[in-house]
């Protein structure tokens, strides 16, 4: 049997539908890759838009990180964080971690994906405030379309409903506002104005939850799966006062964002705002292997090592030496090529006048907008305006076909293209993933006016 017959046979992949899966005959196999392109079993290759899932930061074919992976495996596989015991690799990575994040932001907690670190700040959270003598601080904000996982209470700390559909979701005590997306929900509205009215819209919600049962806020400064939700510049800052005037706990989920990706190490750094608790993955390892990070401020472990109790959770790859080492070694590759520098100097700044010139303009499109090197570009059904083709989210998923098909991966959210490249993209690739998306957004046109 041929890998794409075994794979419809036997193999569940993620997040999709098995209809498609068995009218596609099984999935495409990605064998091989190198840079910033991918190759499938049956030849073809593709310009990476999206970085695996957001995440190979470094590009692929790195041997350093599988050199570092076999040293430690053959030093030290594996040994566990739960008999007062610990290894080198996570450890230096903790450090390591504490020093980019900086301030009161010092203590690292490891999981193995960023699920897991989120599900590790859900406990951690709640586990504070009874510690702090406020139980009924139990209440989580969100926005509506955030990401936040796909474990239980990930899943719920998300606010994708078609995601709650499933399973039950969300469990109690998690609760949606509405989200800063200017092109989808401030139209036409001046961004500084819908920015304060996204802002408020979080007040009000912890007005009406009584601001003494709201243990945190989470978001993710820039929204990623939602669709690329880039907020206006003062956003951040106006939840960051928010959740200080009621103290309540601020969580960045910086799984996307961390790491370069906005041309800053993390998120909150580019907006300006100081979380207390901040999830990572993706990029901390560029994906060669499965690990999260959880950093947490100084005032919640020194409260729970005050109180003597124990935090009881943990995985058992919590700190895992060789997703660790990976870690270590995918830091220094960072730095040493000063890949957030270049994203917020130079690879970003050529995005964006790439989108403007090229693609803006295209009758297609409503809106092409990225900040360091994620970006998405909205298509609608009448230049000038937010309206969707159709219901909306059909017009999307034609374009990306049109991508793959000319040798771009990129993904379709609703009624947009999302683009995540790998930090070491070129001018080059740049410009052939712009060019590729203008291209399959003319053979889209035909397409949808025929
Ligand atoms: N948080 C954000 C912002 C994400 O984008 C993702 C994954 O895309 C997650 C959490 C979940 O991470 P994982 O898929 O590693 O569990």
């Amino acid at each position: 049997a041929t890998l794409r017959q075994l794979d419809m046979a036997h193999h569940l992949p993620a997040q999709s539908s098995y209809a498609l899966q068995q009218q596609l005959g099984g999935s495409r196999v990605i064998t091989h890759a190198r840079g910033c392109t991918i190759t499938d079993g049956e030849g073809h290759s593709l310009l990476d838009g999206m970085a695996g899932l957001w995440c190979v930061n470094v590009g692929y074919g790195r041997e350093e990180l599988a050199e570092v992976a076999r040293a430690q495996m053959l030093e030290l596989p594996f040994y566990n964080t739960f008999f007062r015991t610990a290894t080198p690799p996570p450890i230096e990575l903790a450090a390591r971690l504490a020093g980019l994040l900086g301030g009161d932001l010092q203590h690292v907690f490891f999981n193995n994906s960023g699920s897991e670190s989120n599900d590790t700040v859900f406990r951690l959270v709640r586990t504070y405030w009874a510690l702090k003598g406020q139980p009924q601080r139990t209440v989580f904000i969100s926005r509506r379309n955030a990401y936040h996982g796909s474990t239980v209470a990930s899943a719920s700390l998300g606010g994708m409903d078609f995601m709650h559909v499933q399973g039950g979701m969300p469990i109690p005590g998690v609760e949606h506002v509405m989200q800063p997306y200017h092109f989808g929900e401030g139209f036409g509205e001046d961004p500084e104005s819908f920015a304060a009215r996204a802002a408020a819209a979080i007040e009000e919600r912890i007005l009406a939850v009584g601001p003494e049962n709201v243990a945190a806020f989470i978001g993710e400064p820039v929204q990623g799966a939602g669709g690329v939700i880039i907020p206006p510049p003062t956003y951040w800052q106006r939840v960051e006062a928010i959740c200080r005037k009621y103290g309540i706990l601020l969580v960045s989920d910086e799984v996307i964002c961390g790491f370069g990706r906005l041309g800053a190490w993390f998120g909150f750094q580019h907006f300006g705002f100081t979380p207390d608790i901040v999830s990572m993955a993706k990029g901390l390892s560029s994906g060669y292997l499965p690990i999260s990070a959880t950093g947490v401020s100084r005032e919640i472990v020194e409260t729970l090592r005050a109180s003597g109790e124990e935090f009881t959770h943990g995985y058992t790859y919590s700190g895992h030496p060789v997703c660790a080492a990976v870690a270590l070694r995918n830091l220094d590759i960072i730095e040493r090529e000063d890949l957030v520098g270049r994203t917020a100097r130079d690879t970003g700044p050529y995005l964006a006048a790439a989108l403007a010139e090229r693609l803006a303009p295209h009758p297609l499109v409503g809106e092409a907008r990225s900040l360091g090197l994620i970006g998405a570009v909205e298509i609608v059904a009448e230049k000038g305006t937010n309206r969707r083709h159709g219901k909306g989210g059909q017009a999307a998923p034609i374009v990306r076909d049109h991508c793959i098909a000319r040798g771009l991966m990129v993904r379709a959210v609703r009624d947009a293209i999302v683009m995540s490249p790998p930090l070491v993209i070129s001018h080059a690739e740049i410009d052939q993933l712009v060019d590729t998306i203008k291209a399959a957004l003319d053979a889209a046109q035909a397409e949808l006016a025929s």
